[in-house]
């Protein structure tokens, strides 16, 4: 018999809480997560966090922020229970962390949870327990002015989810995972985090580039490129790893928006996009990005646990956020004594304070530059075309794109526009580079026989006679490498080189291209070649230590890094023929040498990354002097 009794009923509140609670606490580091931004919110500038039994047993933040009366300390654990949203439009000018009201409740709802607060004005704090939504205790307590809260036992009531936990381990990486999120956006704030009794983290308060360092390792300390540009629109401000930090494994990569951590496969393109032919395809740039705009422009609503945003406009930050990061990758080479530390006040900036009206939006996209942001080819970067052979050829705008640079398709498909003169007025900085201009008809300078002084406009730059060589050697052998091969001279006497069998083996795979490169080498018994040719601007007599330098030079990339095999050769090539320190260099040579190289695709910085010249500018000059 069909029963017709109806079926529907309301939940109990604690299972209903449990449910909703799931949603927020997946793991003991989503209490983390959640108590470090109400920490933060609550404007404290010392935040520790204490944990135990990777949090299983134990997630404790102790902040000195503004404490809660004894009303606050109670509401605040009631589901939609708030105070950072009064009105419906107040979820359009977000700045806290939080704002659904829903952290603690959900902690509650799944944990036995003490509360510790107390606000200046007030005498004596507040003490609460309450476990399973239920309020067990509540008295007053003497504290000092903040909250204290602490999970405990975190699903004791849910078992099913408890069991889902992970292994210490990988719960402590989760925990550091969200304690390093935090603690990286706010440099201004002192934390610590204590695991099982032992300080991991001791995080004194200083600069961006400080918090940096000390949370993922000093290594990075003089690696790392200032990122810098602020329009109307929005600011983008941060560090950037020198190309040679990348990275086999993705890692230390971070994008904030308004200081909230957020992942973006988009944006992280973008970033890598600006790193192409800097660093190998298979590798990852470190990073940590601030992107500063008006809270009305995104959407922090898409995902609970808000690690996902949407941008109003996704092409205007996709573009803006490539060419922050190539201009701060252009300049870092040219300017490297010039550093600036971010100072911690920073994060407040004030252009994020100002209203955004629809006008200011329709203005920022009116304007040169988000065009300029919109097309491929970025001011950042300077293509030049390889026929000019002097410098003051090299800086009215080329008519054509005439020198298709083979470094990349993607730079293939760009225009070849070359800009030199910013723009935008008020937009982003034009690089230093871009306006340099070398002074033609004055006198070269050698020093150390290893540096060229050439004057500019400007100042003057110095240029490291073997980086910049080795820029130049490389864009002509990949050009050869790809195209038509580079003129052999034969020698009269063929110069026979034994080699190891296994040096042997990688020789013999290279011949093909390398006679593409002007070497024209054969297999002449066992294990032994004969050179027969060798490319004509190579010095003759020293063929042999050449080959075998190579191939060394070859070995050694061949374990570094996954470069294609003809990309390996043409760097062993381009280092190994690069003219060396100590090597003296007439006028003529220095002159063609500065020639060749402002002819380059990108002749700031060597193939592996390193600068090629320095740039000195009178104004530095002056700094220098204490007269600026
Ligand atoms: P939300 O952060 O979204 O407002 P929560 O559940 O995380 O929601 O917190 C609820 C409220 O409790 C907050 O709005 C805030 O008023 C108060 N609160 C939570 N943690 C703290 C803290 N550490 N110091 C002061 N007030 C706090
Ligand atoms: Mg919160």
């Amino acid at each position: 018999m069909m029963e017709l009794r109806d079926k529907i009923q309301l939940l109990p509140d604690n299972i209903a809480n449990q449910i909703a609670a799931g949603e927020v606490i997946q793991r003991p580091a989503s209490a983390v997560k959640e108590l470090l931004e109400n920490a933060v919110d609550a404007g404290a500038t010392e935040i520790k966090l204490i944990v135990a039994d990777a949090g299983k047993s134990l997630v404790q933040v102790i902040d000195n922020g503004s404490g809660m009366s004894e009303t606050d300390a109670r509401m605040a654990f009631e589901r939609h229970a708030t105070s950072k949203i009064n009105h419906i439009e107040d979820l359009f000018r977000i700045r806290t962390m939080g704002f659904r009201g829903e952290a603690l409740a959900s902690i509650a709802a799944v944990a036995q949870v003490e509360l510790k607060t107390r606000r200046a004005t007030d005498e004596t704090g507040t003490y609460i327990e309450i476990e399973n939504s239920l309020v067990k205790t509540q008295e007053p307590v003497a504290f000092q002015v903040g909250t204290s809260i602490a999970m405990k036992n975190v699903f004791f009531n849910v078992p099913a989810r408890r069991n889902f936990l992970k292994s210490n381990p990988v719960e402590m990486r989760h925990i550091v995972d969200e304690f390093i999120r935090v603690a990286m956006a706010f440099p201004e704030i002192f934390f610590s985090l204590t695991a099982n009794g032992q300080e991991v983290f001791h995080l004194e308060r200083g600069t961006l580039k400080q918090r940096i360092v000390h949370l993922l390792g000093n290594h990075y300390m003089s690696k790392l490129v200032t990122v810098q540009e602020k329009t109307d629109y929005l600011n983008i401000y941060g560090f950037a790893g020198k190309p040679e930090t990348a990275k086999k494994t993705r890692g230390d990569q971070y994008f904030f928006v308004n200081n909230r951590f957020i992942r973006s496969a988009y944006l992280n393109h973008a970033v890598m996009s600006a790193y192409q032919e800097m660093i190998p395809g298979d590798s990852f740039p470190m990073y940590v990005l601030f992107i500063d705009l008006d809270p009305a422009q995104i959407d922090i609503n898409v995902h609970p646990t808000k690690q996902e945003i949407k941008f109003e406009d996704e092409k205007i930050i996709y573009a803006f956020v490539q060419a922050a990061v190539k201009h701060a990758l252009a300049q870092f080479s040219i300017t490297p004594t010039l550093n600036f530390d971010l100072d911690p006040s920073i994060q407040k900036l004030d252009a994020v304070e100002n209203p955004f009206t629809e006008e200011k939006k329709a203005n920022a996209s009116a304007s040169g530059l988000y065009s300029s942001f919109t097309q491929k080819n970025q001011a950042h970067f300077i293509e030049s075309k390889s026929e000019l052979k002097h410098w003051k050829d090299f800086y009215p705008e080329p008519k054509e794109h005439a020198f298709k640079s083979l470094l990349s398709a993607h730079q293939e498909e760009s225009s070849g526009r070359l800009e030199y003169e910013a723009p935008v007025s008020g937009g982003i900085a034009r690089s230093a580079e871009a306006k340099l201009q070398l002074l033609e008809d004055a006198p070269l300078l050698q020093l150390l026989n290893t540096y060229i002084v050439v004057s500019t406009n400007n100042g003057f730059i110095l240029i490291h006679q073997q980086s910049a060589h080795e820029r130049v050697l490389y864009e002509r052998y990949i050009t050869a490498a790809k195209g038509k091969p580079i003129a052999s001279q034969r020698s009269l006497f063929p110069l026979t080189v034994p080699l190891s069998t296994p040096d042997a083996v990688l020789l013999q795979e290279l011949l093909p291209d390398l006679k593409q490169l002007g070497y024209e080498i054969e297999l002449f018994g066992k294990d032994t070649f004969a050179i027969q040719g060798t490319p004509a601007d190579v010095d003759s007599g020293n063929e042999k230590t050449a080959i075998e330098q190579m191939l060394e030079q070859f070995k050694h990339f061949n374990s570094d890094v996954k470069f294609s095999r003809r990309e390996k050769l043409v760097r062993s090539l381009a280092w190994q023929h690069a003219v060396k320190p100590g090597k003296i260099l007439t006028q003529k040579e220095m002159k063609t040498l500065a020639d060749d190289l402002f002819a380059c695709s990108q002749s700031n910085i060597t193939p592996s990354g390193n600068p090629t010249y320095i740039s000195f500018k009178a104004d530095y000059l002056e700094k220098m002097f204490g007269k600026g």
